[in-house]
């Protein structure tokens, strides 16, 4: 089943509200086989509701709205779509009721504003969509021929609670689909999006019947995989053969499915191993810290680190060498890599890692432009490095900075 979204409200289009109530509907209909087809976002002028409404239903017939609910003048929603059905609006009393009891059980001063009876009028001929996650109730508004609106209010929370408990149920009621949507999503990193294309050959458009989408970012290229409108079981098994397919020829650059993050990978693959770890970080400041800390558990596994962002404490702290640093500068695979082991054995841990770099917007060289990091990570003795350049501004450069060490750290240990 098609459907088209439309969300409301003149925060979206300005920008200031992103539009997660769409994004939200979409993955979960998707596993549902109902398929959003075509997304809008309209101003709260009641105009603008009734015109971007009036074409989905025209193309579609099935449009789901969020926001412009609410009990103040801006929420223009309810009118203009009724006005659109040919349908006059009135106060539904057991709404009014209901809101009063929800003020004073909020232990709320005063009585029910009277902006509020404003969530009680009700479109005629429309069914109220139960709102457990808050005031205004949904509307279901449905046409002669079976055309439908819901409309459901935009706060996040509520939404999601009524997509999940009221909308879909409801949807999946007008005739189930007997279809899925899914999607799995191959996570690389080190490798740009042109070279898993090369890699991949024939295979790079749509493997194996599965459409494939390439989606880059900070902590590397998304490969996501996704099949439509198929039975449950046929979408399971073609999602499979195709990731099996497109692992053979890029799986050595694959992290992880999904929502994978590479530092919960690292930090597991040492648990295996009874390791322990400990950072020394220049440019990023203490992010690969962060990143690691961020993870439930990682107290058992790291060990603590040093933010030598000046040179004096990479000597001091980390036992670099001057000589290192004359002959090299700071921003150097050898840098890295007396950083990775001054680290190590100065916790006394099995792993050292490393991350020094320019991460702009200035003291860039040319021999080392802005974008340019070192990472270096020390396996009780063992040193790898690599010197490689990110794009981005000063955060994203950090954030590729500290991707690029946990890539490193995951390679030395799986050898
Ligand atoms: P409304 O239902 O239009 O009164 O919106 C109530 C609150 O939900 C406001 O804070 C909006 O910014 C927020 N909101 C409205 N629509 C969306 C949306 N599509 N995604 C995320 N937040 C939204
Ligand atoms: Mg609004």
């Amino acid at each position: 089943m098609d459907v088209e979204l439309v969300s409301i409200g003149d925060e979206l289009l300005l920008g200031y509200t992103i539009d997660t109530n769409a994004a939200f509907f979409a993955r979960q209909a998707a596993a549902l086989g109902i398929r959003v087809v075509r997304r809008a976002t309209v101003g709260d002028g009641a105009d603008e509701i009734a015109s971007g409404v009036r074409e989905a239903l025209e193309r579609t017939g099935a449009v789901i709205t969020s926001g412009g609910l609410g009990p103040t003048a801006d929420d223009l929603t309810k009118p203009s779509i009724a006005a659109l059905f040919g349908r006059g609006m009135f106060l539904d009393d057991s709404i009014v009721e209901s809101l009063k009891a929800r003020w004073k059980a909020r232990g709320w001063p005063g009585e029910l504003p009277v902006a509020n009876h404003a969530q009680a009028m009700i479109p005629e001929g429309a069914t109220i969509l139960q709102n457990k996650h808050g005031s205004a109730p949904g509307i279901w508004l449905e046409d002669e021929r079976g055309r439908w609106v819901a409309m459901l209010p935009g706060v996040p929370r509520e939404f999601r609670g009524m997509t999940a408990d009221t909308l879909l149920p409801r949807i999946l009621a007008l005739g189930a689909t007997g279809t899925v949507i899914r999607s799995l999503t191959l996570r690389t990193t080190g490798i740009a999006e042109s070279a898993v294309a090369d890699l991949l050959g024939p295979l790079a458009k749509d493997p194996l019947g599965v459409s494939l989408a390439y989606l880059p970012g900070w902590e590397g290229v998304d490969l996501r995989l996704t099949v439509r409108d198929l039975p449950l079981e046929v979408a399971t098994e073609r999602l499979a053969a195709a990731e099996g397919a497109v692992r053979e020829k890029v799986g050595r650059w694959v992290y992880g499915v999904d929502e994978a993050d590479l530092s919960m990978l690292v930090l597991d693959a040492l648990r295996a191993r009874a390791m322990r770890i400990a950072v020394a970080e220049s440019c990023t400041g203490g992010m690969l810290g962060m990143r690691l800390t961020a993870v439930p558990g990682s107290s058992d596994v790291v060990q603590g680190g040093i933010i030598a962002y000046d040179n004096a404490v990479k000597v001091r702290d980390l036992g670099v060498s001057e000589a290192t640093l004359a002959a090299h500068g700071a921003v150097s695979e050898e840098t890295a890599r007396a950083m990775a082991s001054g680290v190590r054995t100065r916790m006394g841990v099995d792993v050292g890692v490393s991350i020094t770099g320019v991460a702009g917007p200035g003291g860039g060289t040319p021999e080392k432009p802005v974008g340019t990091f070192c990472v270096a990570v020390d396996v009780r003795g063992e040193v790898r490095s690599l010197r490689t350049s990110g794009v981005g501004d000063r955060h994203e450069i950090r954030q590729r900075a500290t991707q690029a060490a946990l890539s490193l750290v995951r390679k030395a240990l799986e050898g």
